[in-house]
């Protein structure tokens, strides 16, 4: 069993996939390595890239302010990406590199042991509830998995493109709470 920093440091100098070459670093996900509940999005954004910080910019603002709206923050939550590496254009990640990438992210969850997975978008939520996930329609809906639920939201960047979605991902933010109290 490695430990979360050696974890970082495969993370840190990885080049399974091809987006090694365009990045300009690699971002392990961050926050309370106890926390009961794990945030995932698609793959690392051009802040990110920058920063090395997972949810930077414009949508970590987003989803600072949901957080805020149960009573959290980022010391209490820990987030990550499928990919951790940034996809050049922002374009969604592409299947092989999901593949490439996913051992990092199951190794994470090896680590946190989560009470509670949370999928930020389509991408994430495909990948780990079902291919099949309609984040329109599903949203909010929760699943158990081998004893950790499964849920899906709005990633936060949908919600600035479209500030309707905010009430609603509000909700599922309320009901995530009230599962993990
Ligand atoms: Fe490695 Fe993942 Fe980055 Fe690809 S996206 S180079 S698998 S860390």
């Amino acid at each position: 069993m490695y430990t979360y920093d050696e974890l970082k440091n495969f993370v840190d100098h990885c080049g399974r996939c091809p987006l090694a070459r365009t990045r300009n670093r690699a971002v392990m996900g961050r926050g309370n390595l106890r926390s009961p509940v794990l945030f995932i999005a698609e793959g690392a954004g051009r802040n990110e890239d920058r920063d090395g910080i997972p949810f930077t910019g414009q949508s970590g603002q987003v989803f600072d302010r949901l957080l805020r709206e149960i009573g959290m923050t980022r010391e209490d939550v820990y987030i990550t990406n499928i990919v951790k590496c940034h996809p050049p254009g922002n374009r969604d990640p592409k299947p092989e590199e999901q593949e490439a990438c996913i051992p990092y992210l199951k190794y994470e969850t090896l680590l946190l042991r989560p009470k509670m997975i949370v999928c930020l978008g389509r991408v994430a939520a495909q990948r780990i509830i079902r291919p099949d996930f309609r984040i329109t329609r599903e949203h909010g809906s929760f699943l158990l998995r081998k004893g950790v639920w499964l849920t899906a939201v709005y990633h936060p960047s949908a919600i600035l493109r479209d500030d309707t979605k905010y009430p609603e991902t509000v909700v599922d933010f309320r009901a995530i709470k009230k599962r993990l109290m």
